[in-house]
C-alpha cells in the first residue's frame, strides 16, 4: 500500500492549490481525481473575476493551474475515490485503481450538475442535452437551443451560446434572475429572450432532441417549443457522500461543515472548495485550498 502525508481528492482550484502549498512544503503528497484535471471550472466560457487575468477562458486558467501544480505534486487522473477508513492516526484510502494510507487528506471534491428530472433527460444526454456551452455549444451554431436556470451559470452559457451564433432563449422558473447585475444587463443588451415563470416538463426526440414541453406557472398554459438543443444550468451538488461515510459532518444541503481552518470534525480530515458551500468563486476556492494545506501541514507536525 502506498502511504503519503497527504492525498487531496480532487483536482479543481481547490485541489491544485492545495497540491501547490502542500507539495512546496516538501510532504509526500499526491492529488487523485476521478475525472480530468480541472474540474468544473474547465467548462466556465470565459472567466472575468480571476484576479490577474482580465478574461480568461476557464479551461486556459485551469490549465495553467494544472501545470503549475504538477511541478511540486503527482496528479493521478480518472481515479476515483472509493472509500476512507480511519485507523488510529492513519487514513486508508481504496479508489478504483489502487489503495492508499495518508496522515491527512483534504476533500477538494467539488460539485456535480444537478439534473433537472424530467421525462426525456437521461435519455437525450449527449444526444441534444448538455451541461457545457463551452464543450457542444459549437454543435448548434445555427440552430434552436434553450438554457434552462436563472443563475450565473445559466447566464453565461446563454451569453456564450449566443456569442458564438446559436439562437437562445433562457426559460426561468419564476419572474427574476438570480444571476449577478451584470450578468443580467448583458442579457438584456445582446437582446437575449427569456421565458418567464415557465418549467420544462419532458423532454422529447428521436435520435436527437427535437422538442420540450413546457408549463407556464403564471398562466397555467401548457405549449411544446421546437428545439435542437437543451443547455441545463440548474445549480449543482456537492460529492460529499465519501466523506459523510467516514463520518465527517455535512449539513442540511449535503456540503461538508469545516471549521474557519478547513478542519473538519474528524483529526487529520479538511476540506475546501465548492464541497464545503459559500459563493463557488474560483479565488476563494483557491484561498481554501491554500489554508487547508497549511494546516494540514501544522497537523501533521503535532501527530509525527
Ligand atoms: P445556482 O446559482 O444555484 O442557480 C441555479 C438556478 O437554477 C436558479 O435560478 C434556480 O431557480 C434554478 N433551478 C434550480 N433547480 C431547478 C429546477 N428543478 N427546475 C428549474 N430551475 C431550477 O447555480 P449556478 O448558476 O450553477 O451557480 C452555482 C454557483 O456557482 C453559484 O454560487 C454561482 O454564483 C457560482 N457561479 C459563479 C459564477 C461567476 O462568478 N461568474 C459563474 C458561474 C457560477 P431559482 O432562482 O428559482 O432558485
Amino acid at each position: 500500500m502506498e502511504e503519503y502525508d497527504i492525498i487531496i481528492v480532487g483536482a479543481g482550484p481547490a485541489g491544485l492549490t492545495a497540491g501547490i502549498y502542500a507539495g512546496r512544503e516538501g510532504l509526500k503528497s499526491l492529488i487523485i481525481e476521478k475525472s480530468v484535471k480541472g474540474g468544473n471550472a474547465n467548462t466556465a466560457p470565459v472567466i472575468l473575476n480571476y484576479p490577474g487575468f482580465n478574461s480568461i477562458p476557464g479551461l486556459d486558467l485551469l490549465k495553467k493551474m494544472s501545470e503549475q501544480a504538477e511541478k511540486y505534486i503527482e496528479i493521478r487522473e480518472n481515479e476515483e475515490l472509493l472509500e476512507v477508513q480511519k485507523t488510529n492516526e492513519k487514513l486508508i484510502l481504496k479508489t478504483n485503481k489502487s489503495d492508499y494510507t495518508t496522515t491527512a487528506i483534504i476533500f477538494c471534491s467539488g460539485t456535480t450538475y444537478r439534473k433537472l428530472g424530467v421525462k426525456g433527460e437521461t435519455e437525450f444526454i449527449g444526444k441534444g442535452i448538455s451541461y457545457c456551452s463551452i464543450c457542444d455549444g459549437m454543435l448548434f451554431k445555427d440552430r434552436d437551443v434553450i438554457v434552462v436556470g436563472g443563475g450565473n451559470s445559466a447566464a453565461e452559457h446563454a451569453l456564450h451560446l449566443h456569442d458564438i451564433g446559436v439562437n437562445v432563449k433562457i426559460i426561468h422558473r419564476r419572474d427574476e434572475l438570480r444571476a449577478q447585475e451584470y450578468l443580467i444587463k448583458k442579457l438584456g443588451d445582446e437582446g437575449i429572450p427569456i421565458l418567464w415563470n415557465t418549467v420544462l416538463t419532458e423532454i422529447k426526440g428521436d435520435t436527437f432532441v427535437k422538442s420540450v414541453k413546457i408549463h407556464n406557472r403564471e398562466t397555467g398554459v401548457d405549449d411544446e417549443l421546437n428545439v435542437n438543443g437543451i443547455f441545463i444550468a440548474v445549480g449543482e451538488e456537492p460529492n460529499s457522500r465519501i466523506a459523510g461515510k467516514l463520518g465527517v459532518e455535512i449539513n442540511s444541503n449535503n456540503y461538508i461543515v469545516t471549521d474557519k481552518d478547513y478542519r473538519t470534525n474528524i483529526d487529520g480530515v479538511f476540506a475546501a472548495g465548492d464541497v464545503t458551500g459559500g459563493v463557488n468563486q474560483l479565488v476563494v476556492s483557491c484561498g481554501e485550498g491554500a489554508a487547508a494545506a497549511v494546516n494540514a501541514y501544522n497537523y501533521l507536525k503535532q501527530v509525527e
